[in-house]
């Protein structure tokens, strides 16, 4: 049995220094940045969810994907020519403490393919079994949790924020022993395999940590290699070279943060060993979405208390993080000016793509001062009322500007009272609204295609994702198929899909999947 054939190019472990010790055992992994390490095999290996997009970027035809070697390749079973599996080395800060050696504890890279056009992909199992990076947890992933990786990954594609990809998502036949909620329930559950894809899974962790350890030669050659690899559009050389890197790093760590907000995506987890060096949304764990607008709201009941990473505090822990990124990096520049000159490159491109997105959010040509304030205001009464961000923005545009009423809004209202209360401060904004988008001399239609490409009709609500989970967990996987194909068209109503447009059920409010979750995955 074969498949086609993928052209692998596997610079990371070929240019940089690796683990001399071949073993599985957990371990401190002083001067290298990865340990050789094969996927542990599973029982019996099936596909039951791809991505064809990405399926066909990589080269793979419908027939490959079909076959039962892909699903032995991609649960970890076999091997393609030309892949030499590693377990990377990093650290982070977890919750805003320096963690240590962290590194790749369930997860396993292939290769780096070198697809069409030269673009590079490496390609990494998420739950292939342990590492020496696993510190005594058992490599593996859970179904539940690969589902909502899955699918947020190819989602977040489709919205136009940049992430790490899914291929395929392979059961394993094996269980798996979770205690869910950290509360002394553990139970068996179904394991599954995430073949997640970038160009790169360097993090922010990979540069903390041998500067953490004083190895600053290493860093040296893996901030090197980053650039020469990652970013080759990048010239010159010395502290030029590293501050304008640092710099890129900055610029699209805003613009990540920015489509979240835009989107209503909140990651969860943003410690610093879950930042991708390409500024990349990796690492959907507990993540969710916002249903009502709340700026304080978290889908990760391990920070429940804190709120460390609550929707509305992303911006700040970004740049937060980036700090931290600067810090590591510090030793390999003479004066640290421009690295406090890429931590105001964030704040900068932040701002700026936060002004478009408001001026496409709202219909408007452009961005004025009075337009963020006008913003702002909506998102308070929108948080103060109870109010769908997604079903809100999606509909604004029906709003008549020369009659503006709530009417084409009132679906996105959680609570009736709240609406009453609310009324009229919000027609007060819309009358505002309203009068400051006649100024624009743009059709109705204008105006409306605009706000479609920045509002859109369908995200991956944290209950979407438990139902489709709820029905795999009794062997149907349609659920993920259909969620999954609603979501490559984020923008575009599509008929008969009204269901996947809809507020959050009342059931769904306080269910463990749906508005909570732990990292236990
Ligand atoms: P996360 O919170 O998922 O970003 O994970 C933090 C660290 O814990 C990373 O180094 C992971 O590789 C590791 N980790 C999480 N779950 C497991 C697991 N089941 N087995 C081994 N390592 C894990
Ligand atoms: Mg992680």
């Amino acid at each position: 049995m074969m498949l086609t054939p993928l052209n692998f190019d596997n610079a990371f472990i070929r240019e940089l220094p690796g683990d001399p010790d071949r073993g599985r055992g957990a371990r401190q992994v002083a001067g290298a940045l990865y340990s050789h390490v094969d996927p542990s095999p599973v029982s019996a290996p099936r596909t039951v969810a791809w991505s064809p997009e990405m399926a066909t970027e990589l080269g793979f035809s419908e027939a490959d994907i079909a076959s039962p070697f892909f699903a032995q390749v991609f649960g970890g079973n076999g091997m393609l020519e030309g892949m030499q599996p590693w377990a990377s080395n990093y650290g982070g800060h977890q919750f805003g403490v320096w963690a240590g050696q962290l590194g790749d504890g369930r997860a396993i890279s292939l290769g780096e393919v070198v697809a069409t056009q030269g673009r590079r992909w490496e390609l990494q199992l998420k739950g292939a079994g342990s590492t020496p990076y696993s510190r005594g947890a058992d490599g593996r992933a859970v179904l539940r949790s690969s589902i909502r990786e899955f699918l947020c990954s190819e989602a977040m594609h489709h919205l136009g924020a940049p992430t790490t990809r899914a291929l395929s998502l392979v059961v394993t036949g094996d269980m798996v022993e979770r205690d869910m909620f950290y509360d002394g329930h553990p139970q068996d559950e179904p394991g599954a395999i995430v073949c997640r894809v970038a160009p790169s899974f360097i993090r922010f962790g990979h540069f903390e940590l041998p500067a953490s350890r004083g190895e600053i030669e290493l860093l040296r050659q893996l901030v090197d290699f980053t650039i020469r690899r990652d970013f080759p559009h990048l010239h010159g050389e010395g502290e030029t070279l590293y501050a304008d890197w640092f710099a890129e790093v900055c610029a699209r760590t805003a613009t990540m943060v920015a489509h979240w907000m835009r989107v209503g995506f909140v990651h969860g987890v943003m410690n610093t060993d879950n930042m991708s060096i390409l500024g990349l949304t990796i690492d959907y764990g507990p993540y969710g979405w916002v249903d009502d607008f709340d700026p304080d709201w978290t889908p990760n009941t391990t920070d429940a208390m804190r709120r460390r990473y609550r929707f509305g505090q992303q911006p700040n822990v970004a740049w937060w993080n980036l700090s931290r990124l600067a810090a590591a990096i510090a030793p390999l520049f003479g004066d640290i000016a421009p690295l406090q000159a890429g931590l105001d490159r964030y704040v900068a491109e932040y701002s700026l793509q936060t002004r478009r997105d408001i001026a496409a959010k709202l219909g408007l040509m452009a961005c004025r001062d009075d337009d963020v304030t006008r913003m702002e205001t909506l998102q308070q009464l929108m948080h103060q009322a109870e109010v769908d961000m997604t079903l809100f923005f999606r509909a604004l545009s029906h709003v008549d500007l020369h009659t503006p009423q709530l009417q084409p809004l009132r679906h996105a209202f959680y609570d009736d009272a709240n609406h009453d209360a609310v009324e009229a401060d919000f027609l007060r904004w819309l009358d505002d609204y309203a009068r400051r988008a006649r100024e624009d001399a743009w059709a109705p239609e204008q105006r409306a295609q605009c706000m479609n490409t920045a509002n859109p009709c369908y995200v991956l609500r944290n209950y979407l994702a438990q139902e489709a989970i709820d029905r795999a967990m009794q062997g149907d996987y349609e659920g993920i198929h259909s969620l999954l194909d609603v979501l490559r068209h984020p923008y575009e109503e599509q008929p008969g899909r009204g269901p996947f447009a809809q507020k959050r059920p009342e059931w769904a409010k306080h269910r463990a999947g749906c508005s909570m979750l732990s990292c236990s995955s």
